[in-house]
């Protein structure tokens, strides 16, 4: 079964108190008709409704510190506990040992092996690779795993044609950030169904959102509640157009639940998952912390389930 995977940078379930977290005051309203009236908040969790189901799941995997990035979107691109193997968590980029664990075993390299069809949605710009070739600029975790697995990188030119998303999903930063005047724009409800559209292309495909962790960094409340009110219309978009397989959303270490700290937050990252029932529940089953992911991912798409969905829903 399919799985379109979105990475939210630096989201965490936080409490529900509007003074430190954006969720406690976005208007989410295709969220919360998923989530049957709740929020993305640690009281929302753990849910099974009739379209979505949401876990709490811990990004610390046992490791004393703060999580961060580039070991957590390791984790969550091999199911592997790299905290532990290493000592620590760390990011935002990885280092020579984090990316010692991003060559061969990742969920991108082994479903290529496997003969499934996955790609990084993300159309990056000329700059990006600039950066990458000159040296300047390290490849964060996830790029780093898709190039490595032999999957080329999104370009200007895949934009463009609407082969690949704009990072701010609806392409307006590459004319006011990045100087690409004719760069196509949608509305947010629009690119959310091209992102459905483009991941029905693919048996695994991923989504980068980073803006959210740079928000927390920030402390940018009323940024924060735009951008997920932003996400929410992508949402909603993106359920016009899905009709087969998962959806998840999940992230890699808190940060913008709470807005009272420019740091990373120890709380437990939501995996929210949207489409059939019974698929869901076998996604989420046993979920308890950032390594969990990459298996179930793993056993939806290849169709490998150790147990009947029977099984699971009783
Ligand atoms: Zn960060």
């Amino acid at each position: 079964m399919r799985v379109l995977f979105i990475f939210l940078d630096g989201i965490g379930l936080g409490e529900n108190n509007p003074e430190k977290n954006p969720f406690a005051r976005a208007q989410m309203p295709n969220l919360s008709r998923l989530l049957e009236g709740r929020s993305l908040l640690k009281i929302a969790a753990p849910f099974h409704g009739e379209y979505a189901s949401l876990v709490a799941v811990d990004p610390a995997v046992g490791v004393s510190g703060l999580p961060q990035s580039a070991t957590g979107q390791a984790i969550l691109l091999t199911g592997k506990n790299i905290p532990a193997e290493l000592g620590y968590h760390y990011g935002p980029k990885p280092n020579p040992a984090v990316a010692s664990f991003l060559k061969d075993d990742t969920l991108f390299a082994n479903l290529a092996k496997a003969g499934k069809k996955t790609a990084l949605l993300n159309g990056y710009p000329p700059r990006y690779f600039h950066g990458i070739d000159s040296g300047k600029r390290l490849y964060s975790s996830i790029p780093l795993a898709v190039t490595n697995a032999g999957i080329p990188l999104f370009r200007h030119e895949d934009l463009f044609a609407g082969r690949a998303l704009s990072a701010d999903f609806t392409g307006e930063g590459w004319r006011t950030m990045l100087g690409f005047l004719d760069a196509p724009v949608m509305d947010a409800t629009e690119a959310g169904r091209k992102l459905g559209t483009l991941a029905k292309e693919y048996d695994f495909s991923l989504f980068e959102y980073w803006a959210s962790d740079y928000a927390g960094h920030k402390q940018q409340m009323d940024e924060a509640i735009r951008l997920m009110e932003t996400f929410d219309e992508v949402l909603g978009g993106l359920v016009q157009v899905w009709d087969d397989g998962l959806i998840l959303v999940t992230s890699d270490h808190g940060n913008m639940e709470d807005m009272s700290t420019r740091k990373h937050t120890a709380a437990h990252v939501p995996a929210l998952v949207i489409g059939e029932k019974a698929a869901r529940q076998e996604f989420t089953h046993g979920m308890k912390d950032l390594t969990d992911i990459a298996p179930a991912v793993w056993r939806t798409v290849m169709g490998d389930l150790n147990k009947s969905h029977k099984d699971l829903i009783s």
